[in-house]
C-alpha cells in the first residue's frame, strides 16, 4: 500500500480530536509520516464539524487554499470526514476537485486504505446512510499533545433530537461501544504511562441503554465509570457531556466513592425559558435542571459545575431571554459555554419563520457573557490562597515560562515551572484568578 505525508486539521468536539488522534495512529502505523504544513504534504485530512456554521466555513476557506498547488501539481489529495463531510462532503468533492475521500463519522475505518488508493486517482464516497453500519477504526489514539492524558469516545451518535442539533443527522443514531473494547483501551493507554482519560460521548449517561438482552443489559454508564476508575495507576477520570435528562443517582454514588472520579460536570442547560426549552425538545423544565444541579452540589459540594447555553433560539422573546440571564445568576456554573444560535438546514429549529436577527442573536451573547464573567470571576477569586492539585499539561499559550494545568473540578492553572514538569502532579497554591482561570506557586 502506498504511504507518503499527511497532514490532519482538527475541527470542533474532543470526539474529533479524538477521532484524529486515532486516523494519526492507523496512518503512522502504514508508514506515513505526519507534517504539521498541509502544502507540504501528499494527503490532507479535515476532520470537520458541522455545530455551527462558522466551523463550516472555516473548512471551506482552507480548502480554497489548495487551488493553485492544485493546479500546478495534482497534489495535495484531500480527505474530507466527520459531520460536515456526512452533510455536504459529496457537494464539496463535486466544487473542489483536490477532495478525493469523504467518510462520514462511521466509516473512519475505511479512511486509511482509501487515502492510499486515492494517491493512484479516483474519488471515493463513503457516507453513512445505514443507521447501524458501523466501520470503526480498531487503533488507539496517539495523541498529539500531552501523553499524559487521553479521551476515549465510549459510544457514537445520539437519539435526542434537540430541534436545533444536526448531531443526529450526521453522526446517527446512539451506539455504545462495547464495555470489554472501551476497558482494553483504556488499560492499553495507563500501561502506555496516560494518567488522566476523558470519557466522552454527545450524551455519556446513555451508555449501555442500547445493550439489549445480552449479558450487559443491565450495565449502565455509572457500572462504567466505576470499572475505569478500578484500573490501576489511573489518577484521575473525567467525562462529558452529559443531559439533565439522564442524570442518574448512581452516577453521583460512584463519584462519591470513587476518589479518582475528576468532581467536574458539564451539564448543558441550554436555555432558562420553560417554553424555549420545550421548543428546544429538551425535555426538563428549568425547576428539573435546577433540581438536578441540587442534587449534584447536595453529594458533591466541591464539584465544578459548567453548562452549554444557546441565545437567540428562534422565537425566543426578550424576556424568555432574561430566564437564561435569571437561571446562570441563580445556578451560579464555574463556567458557562455561551453560543449564539446558528440555524442547521435540516435541522427543525431553522425552518421556523421567526428568527432572531443576528445582531439581537449578538446582543445577548455579549450580556450572557458579562454577567457569566462576573460569576466566574467572583468563583474563581474564592479560591485564592488556597492550596490544590494541579496536572501540568502543556506550556500555557502566552509562553513566559508559564505551564497550564487543571485541577480536578476542571479549573486551568497557570504556573511558573520548568517544561520537564509537563505530565506531573504539583500543589499549587492559587495567588491570582480571573474569569477563566487561575494563577499559582508550585509548593
Ligand atoms: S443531546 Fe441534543 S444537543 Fe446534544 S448531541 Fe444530542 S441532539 Fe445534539
Amino acid at each position: 500500500m502506498r504511504d507518503g505525508v499527511f497532514c490532519i486539521k482538527v475541527y470542533g468536539c474532543q470526539m474529533n480530536v479524538y477521532d484524529g488522534d486515532r486516523l494519526r495512529g492507523a496512518m503512522t502505523s502504514l508508514g506515513w509520516t505526519e507534517t504539521a504544513d498541509a502544502l507540504d504534504a501528499d494527503a490532507v485530512i479535515f476532520v470537520t464539524c458541522s455545530i455551527r456554521d462558522k466551523a463550516e466555513q472555516k473548512v471551506i476557506s482552507e480548502l480554497g487554499r489548495f487551488r493553485p498547488l492544485w493546479e500546478k501539481n495534482k497534489r495535495p489529495k484531500v480527505t474530507l470526514i466527520g459531520c460536515m463531510a456526512q452533510r455536504t462532503g459529496a457537494n464539496l468533492a463535486r466544487r473542489f476537485p483536490w477532495v478525493r475521500v469523504v467518510a462520514g463519522p462511521r466509516h473512519m475505518g475505511d479512511v486509511p486504505a482509501l487515502i492510499a488508493e486515492s494517491m493512484d486517482g479516483g474519488v471515493f464516497l463513503r457516507l453513512d446512510e445505514d443507521p447501524s453500519e458501523m466501520a470503526d477504526l480498531e487503533c488507539a489514539p496517539l495523541p498529539r499533545g500531552n501523553p499524559h492524558k487521553a479521551f476515549i469516545t465510549i459510544a457514537h451518535g445520539c437519539d435526542q433530537f434537540c430541534s436545533y442539533c444536526i448531531v443526529p443527522y450526521v453522526r446517527g443514531r446512539f451506539a455504545s461501544r462495547l464495555r470489554e473494547d472501551v476497558l482494553n483501551e483504556a488499560r492499553g493507554l495507563v500501561s502506555r504511562g496516560v494518567r488522566e482519560i476523558t470519557l466522552i460521548g454527545q450524551n455519556v449517561n446513555t451508555y449501555g441503554k442500547d445493550f439489549g438482552n445480552g449479558t450487559c443489559k443491565n450495565y449502565r454508564f455509572a457500572d462504567l465509570l466505576e470499572e475505569v476508575s478500578e484500573i490501576s495507576g489511573l489518577r484521575r477520570v473525567r467525562f462529558t457531556t452529559s443531559h439533565p435528562v439522564d442524570f442518574s443517582g448512581d452516577i453521583l454514588d460512584v463519584m462519591k466513592r470513587r476518589a479518582n472520579v475528576c468532581p467536574g460536570i458539564n451539564l448543558p442547560v441550554q436555555a432558562g425559558s420553560d417554553k424555549v426549552l420545550r421548543e428546544m425538545n429538551r425535555k426538563y423544565t428549568r425547576a428539573e435542571y435546577l433540581a438536578t444541579v441540587g442534587r449534584i452540589r447536595e453529594t458533591l459540594p466541591e464539584v465544578g459545575l459548567s453548562t452549554d447555553l444557546i441565545v437567540g433560539f428562534p422565537g425566543e422573546s426578550r424576556e424568555e431571554f432574561e430566564e437564561s440571564v435569571s437561571l446562570i445568576e441563580e445556578a451560579r456554573f464555574d463556567l458557562v459555554h455561551s453560543a449564539a444560535y446558528s440555524p442547521r438546514e435540516g435541522t427543525p429549529a431553522a425552518a421556523r419563520s421567526d428568527q432572531i436577527a443576528p445582531p439581537e442573536r449578538a446582543r445577548r451573547l455579549s450580556k450572557i457573557n458579562e454577567v457569566q464573567s462576573r460569576i466566574s470571576s467572583e468563583i474563581n477569586r474564592g479560591q485564592i490562597g488556597r492550596v490544590i492539585e494541579v496536572l501540568l499539561d502543556e506550556p500555557a499559550p502566552k509562553g513566559e515560562g508559564l505551564l497550564q494545568g487543571r485541577t480536578v473540578t476542571d479549573k486551568v492553572v497557570l504556573v511558573k515551572a520548568p517544561a520537564e514538569m509537563t505530565g506531573r502532579f504539583r500543589s499549587v497554591r492559587i495567588t491570582d484568578a480571573s474569569p477563566w482561570c487561575l494563577e499559582g506557586e508550585l509548593l
